[in-house]
């Protein structure tokens, strides 16, 4: 049945038609109900919302076919009261359409009857206030969001007065809200931050609208707490009215945690001392400030002694009573600003400023020797210490933690209960060492090093005896480089032998050349001690000159320097005894210089006895050295040996010897050392000068070949 005003006529009095349309155009629902509150009439609008028609519904309660899951009992049973009394009412009602969506009215309901001359029943109005109820409801939320909330919030107007605080606020605070209303947040201020921090805090809100950060603050008990803190700008809809919400929570508690953390990784469990990372931390620290500041610092590293021992001998205990104590009295032998750390079992560093005396170090021994007693037991614990100083060792943390430990191993060296001080120098050089011999390591692999070759001559017939092999080095950079710049680094190094093999080979090498040339010199090859006392010496030049038969022992001379490790002259004597048995000549070099010579001439198996030149030298004019060079000879003639002097620069040099018995001679009056190649030329030379007559020619040292040593 269509729902028309016609229908609603019988129930209105005066103007029927006019009231029915507003009833029927009105937004509102309406509804029209008989006595016992059944539907008679709805309108269109009603139709509309709910999606019921009226001639599905005539005749049914309205609370029948509106409720919904949500319906409350208690309003439908108060509806009912107002309906059987026949009274006014107005309610709030939850609905639900004929599909189930639930909607809010507010309802109107007045009954009508005799008085306006109609049948008794009741006309009903439903305003739709669902949106309403939505906003009350968000609003309702976030009301309860702002007390519940476990974060403080503060609202502040835009002058940053307090509007409204929460109940979280007044938890971490301690402030009620009636006392903060009105107030500026500033009453919480630590005064831990700068003006700075705070005004980069306000520019950052002025441009962004918001800022986020840690802030140190202060409780209404006087205690401070760090808060994560957002403050949001909030722009109402009128221009330059806006307010603030600012929203933290206390992360005190998850600092505390954190620095637990940071503990756990910077500090030592046992002793509570920093360890080692913390410890290069404030070295590198403590490093820049001495650069700035020009001061020194002291780095300590303190080993115990025999505290292997304590742990093993009266159990870990003690061996921690031992570790604590100590760590005690070295933390109280300290001045401010000074750090002890453990950065190992019983390894303790002290980083020192200033530049520290002996006498401190001595002290720090000192109060680790004071005795302690463990079970009424006494137990003295001593340590080492070993010290380097910055900047006299200009080296990073971890450079300078290492050059301290180095010293305290030479303090345990030393015995126990000492110190010692790190040489940067020595390390310098010992580095420099290092650097040199990597390099010759090198030159050795690309074939740098060569040999030049210095005649021996026999005075009576001017002949040319041999040649002493004499090593250079031509280094790509600086040239033709003498023994004197090489030698001394490959000394008693992993070198030597592998260079002392290069030149015994090279100088035999040298010798098949000549041999194929049409000569058979004979050489001398210098050959280091260590090298000689090597196990395999004398079985490598045997397996040698036997898969080499071409060569000829017999022109091939060992020259060995005498020097401490010939000092198991038992063993050296065996070796030199072997090597003439291949068929070698074996010539006591320098012979003199030493401190044992006499010794090594009675014991070593020799045949020839080498002067040094830098006797020979000077002999004519030092009468002590043309002491030591007559008596070499006269020593010389008694075991029976030749002798070969070496630095003869002269004619006179050469007379000189002549007279005293001496008649092998080598110098730079007869040649400089010279490359293999210039050799075979310098003999013919050499031999067309001395002629038919063989006396020796004018000696002059002017055959420089730019090799001379
Ligand atoms: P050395 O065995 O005493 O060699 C003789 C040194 O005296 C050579 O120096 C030589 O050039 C120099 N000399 C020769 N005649 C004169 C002279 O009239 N006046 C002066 N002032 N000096 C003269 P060089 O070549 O510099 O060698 C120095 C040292 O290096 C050698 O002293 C030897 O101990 C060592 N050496 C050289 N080559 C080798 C080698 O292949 N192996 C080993 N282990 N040591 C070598
Ligand atoms: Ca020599
Ligand atoms: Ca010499």
């Amino acid at each position: 049945m269509p729902n028309t005003p016609e229908q609603i006529q019988p129930a209105f009095g005066t103007d029927p038609e006019r009231l029915a349309l507003v009833a029927t155009a009105t937004r509102n629902m309406v509804l029209v109900l008989d006595a016992a509150g059944c539907i008679e009439w709805v309108n269109r609008a009603f139709e509309a919302h709910t999606g019921f028609t009226l001639e599905t519904i005539v005749g049914r309660q309205p609370g029948d076919i509106l409720h919904g899951p949500d319906t409350n009992p208690e309003t439908v049973l108060r509806i009912r009261q107002h309906l059987h009394r026949g009274e006014v009412f107005e309610e709030d009602i939850l609905n639900y359409t004929a599909s189930g969506a639930p909607y809010w009215v507010h309802t109107y309901c007045i009954p009508v009857g005799e008085s306006e001359s109609v049948e008794p029943g009741f006309v009903v109005i439903q305003t739709n206030i669902s949106d309403r109820k939505h906003s009350e409801r968000g609003l309702r939320i976030a009301a309860s969001v702002f007390d519940r909330s476990h974060e403080a919030i503060i609202i502040t107007d835009h002058s940053n007065r307090i509007i409204d605080v929460n109940p979280s606020f007044s938890r971490i605070t301690g402030y009620a809200r009636e006392e903060v209303l009105g107030l500026n947040p500033s009453i919480l201020s630590s005064g831990r931050h700068s003006r700075d921090y705070y005004q980069s805090m306000w520019a950052s809100i002025e441009k962004t609208d918001h800022w986020r950060g840690e802030v140190w603050n202060r409780r209404k008990n006087g205690e401070e707490y760090v808060e994560l803190l957002s403050i949001s700008r909030v722009h109402l809809e009128e221009p330059g009215r806006y307010f603030h919400v600012a929203a933290f929570t206390d992360i005190t508690a998850l600092k505390n945690h954190a620095r637990e953390l940071d503990r756990a990784a910077n500090y030592d469990d046992l002793t509570g001392l920093p360890n080692r990372q913390l410890l290069e931390e404030r070295i590198r620290c403590a490093r820049q400030h001495a650069e700035r500041q020009k001061r020194s610092l002291a780095i300590c590293y303190l080993d115990l002694d025999g505290f292997k021992a304590i742990n093993d001998e009266l159990g870990h205990e003690v061996g921690d009573l031992a570790l604590r104590t100590t760590a005690e009295r070295l933390t109280q032998s300290l001045r401010s600003g000074d750090t002890v750390a453990r950065i190992g079992g019983d390894e303790f560093v002290l980083l020192m400023h200033d530049d520290e005396s002996p006498s401190v170090y001595q002290s720090i021994l000192n109060t680790v020797n004071e005795p302690l007693t463990f079970a009424d037991k006494p137990l003295k614990i001593t340590a080492s210490l070993g010290i380097t100083r910055y900047p006299e060792d200009d080296t990073d943390a971890e450079g300078l933690i290492r050059h301290a430990d180095q010293a305290m191993y030479a303090a345990k060296e030393k015995g126990r209960n000492q110190f010692h001080i790190f040489d940067p120098g020595l390390n310098a050089h010992r580095r420099q060492r290092r650097n040199q011999l990597v390099e010759i390591a090198n030159a050795l692999e690309h074939d740098e090093f060569s040999l030049h070759f210095q005649p021996q001559v026999r005075m009576v017939d001017s002949e040319v005896v041999g040649f002493e092999a004499l090593i250079r080095w031509n280094h790509p950079e600086k040239g033709l480089l003498s023994p004197a710049a090489f030698l001394p680094a490959v000394e008693n190094s992993h070198l030597e032998i592998p260079l002392g093999q290069w030149v015994l080979k090279e100088a035999i090498h040298q010798m098949n050349r000549w041999r194929e040339a049409g000569e058979a010199l004979a050489v001398s090859i210098n050959i280091s001690a260590p090298h000689l006392m090597d196990r395999s010496f004398a079985d490598y030049l045997e397996s040698y000159l036997h898969s080499h038969p071409e060569v000829s022992p017999g022109q091939i001379t060992l020259e060995v320097l005498e020097s401490t490790a010939l000092e198991d002259t038992k063993r050296a004597s065996n070796v030199l005894a072997r090597c003439q048995s291949l068929g070698l000549q074996v010539a006591l070099d320098d012979f003199g210089t030493g401190f044992s010579s006499l010794t090594y001439l009675r014991t070593l198996p020799v045949d020839v006895i080498k002067i040094d030149q830098s006797f020979v030298c000077n002999m004519l004019t030092d009468d002590n050295d043309r002491a030591i060079v007559e008596s070499v000879i006269f020593l010389a003639q008694r075991f029976d040996h030749p002798v070969l002097a070496e630095g003869v620069e002269n004619t006179a040099h050469a007379n000189a010897l002549q007279s005293m018995g001496c008649n092998l001679i080598q110098g730079y009056g007869i040649a400089r050392p010279m490359p293999a190649d210039s050799v075979l030329p310098w003999l013919t030379q050499w031999r067309s000068t001395v002629g038919q007559s063989r006396t020796l020619p004018e000696l002059e040292d002017t055959a420089n070949y730019g090799t001379g040593g």
